[in-house]
């Protein structure tokens, strides 16, 4: 079996090659913040102001959407602390960031820096992983969801990342709220609370018409910009046993101008090795990992990487492969056989009579077949 290795381990071997200032704050992204802020709140003035065509609003709209997730980014690294050192102002220019994606400082930081990132792809414990085949057994509505053919599935999986981020995060202050001090669930509740009493605010402002382009498909087009990401982060690597972030991660490739945008976040992978230093110094690391390790670093470009999310199915089979329960397709994970130019199944046997309740027997077969 693969060794793995903790990403302190990765850091240690790499940090003495990367001169000191990688590990500075970087306060000067707060520009591109600024930037964003000002193009977002003239848009939204636009929308509200002028009785424009509808295409112009639309137009105005994308542009508000790629702005909602470009703060978002912002808004990930202000949090990690790579831009201000200051705990009150880290969580005051991050509560600002996210404010378009309501999500609160206090829950992201529980959810993202405490969790998902000392967890990744820990079955159990990071909130972001996707179930295996075991979990799903135990869903009644995973299992439902599994038995819907696959190729709607896909689809429907696609265009839910237009929505996927905002409900993740409500369902993530859920699942969270219990875990915080009483006294910080007060904040959290309105860090919450109040990014969605404006936008709601603004709807009766404005009225709806207008709302749908200033917030409502300004938000799709956020989320589905930052589901891109996300989904493929991680989705298409295995679960495993130690957060090893060059078997866990994917480094996703896109356009230098896109990265200028998007404040480097395709580097996720050196990310996970370095979550606290200002992404600007990411290209470095990667430098170091692609020659430290080439066999073990996955780096794909975004659209190939897509393209094999859509082509593989989201269960996980034995941690290191992805199984479709209905007909007991399996595929490899990165590092695990999977080949995103050339995606291959291989069978594992399931019963011919299938009841209505046939993921269980899938399931059942399937642990048999171990
Ligand atoms: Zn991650
Ligand atoms: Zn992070």
């Amino acid at each position: 079996m693969k060794e793995f290795y903790t990403f302190g381990w990765y850091a240690s071997k790499i940090s003495p090659h990367l001169p000191k200032k990688v590990f500075q704050p970087v306060p000067s992204r707060l520009f591109g913040g600024l930037a964003y802020l000002i193009i977002a709140i003239s848009c939204l003035v636009v929308i509200s102001l002028l009785n424009l065509h509808l295409l112009w609003n639309f137009l105005i709209s994308v542009v508000l959407g790629f702005s909602f997730a470009g703060l978002g980014f912002l808004g990930h690294e202000i949090l990690h602390g790579t831009v201000v050192r200051r705990p009150w102002l880290r969580d005051f220019l991050g509560a600002i960031a996210f404010w378009p994606l309501c999500t609160g400082p206090k829950l992201w930081r529980k959810w993202h820096n405490s969790s998902h990132h000392v967890h990744t792809q820990d079955e159990e414990l990071d909130p972001d992983a996707w179930p295996s085949l075991e979990k799903l057994a135990k869903s009644r509505l995973l299992r439902w969801v599994y038995r819907i053919p696959f190729a709607i599935r896909a689809f429907f999986a696609f265009s839910a990342l237009t929505i996927t981020f905002t409900l993740h995060s409500i369902r993530m202050l859920f699942y969270f709220f219990k875990d915080f001090e009483p006294k910080n669930r007060k904040v959290v509740f309105w860090q919450f609370l109040l990014p969605w009493a404006t936008w709601i605010g603004l709807l009766f402002v404005i009225g709806f018409e207008k709302w749908l382009f200033a917030f409502f498909l300004p938000l799709l087009i956020g989320n589905f910009i930052v589901m891109s990401y996300i989904s493929t982060n991680h989705r298409l690597n295995p679960l495993v046993p130690v957060n090893d972030p060059l078997a866990n991660s994917l480094s996703v490739t896109v356009p230098k101008w896109i990265d200028v945008l998007h404040f480097n976040f395709s580097y996720h992978t050196e990310h996970h090795l370095f979550p606290t230093m200002s992404s600007k110094y990411y290209p470095l690391v990667k430098e170091h990992l692609k020659k430290m390790w080439p066999e073990r670093y996955h780096e794909m470009p975004m659209g190939k990487a897509l393209a094999a999310l859509w082509k593989t199915p989201r269960v996980y089979y034995q941690q290191r492969e992805l199984i479709e329960p209905r007909q007991g397709n399996i595929c490899g994970t990165l590092g695990n056989g999977l080949d995103p130019t050339r995606i291959q199944h291989r069978k594992v046997e399931v019963e011919q009579e299938l009841s209505h309740n046939f993921v269980d027997s899938a399931f059942k077969k399937v642990v048999k077949h171990k």
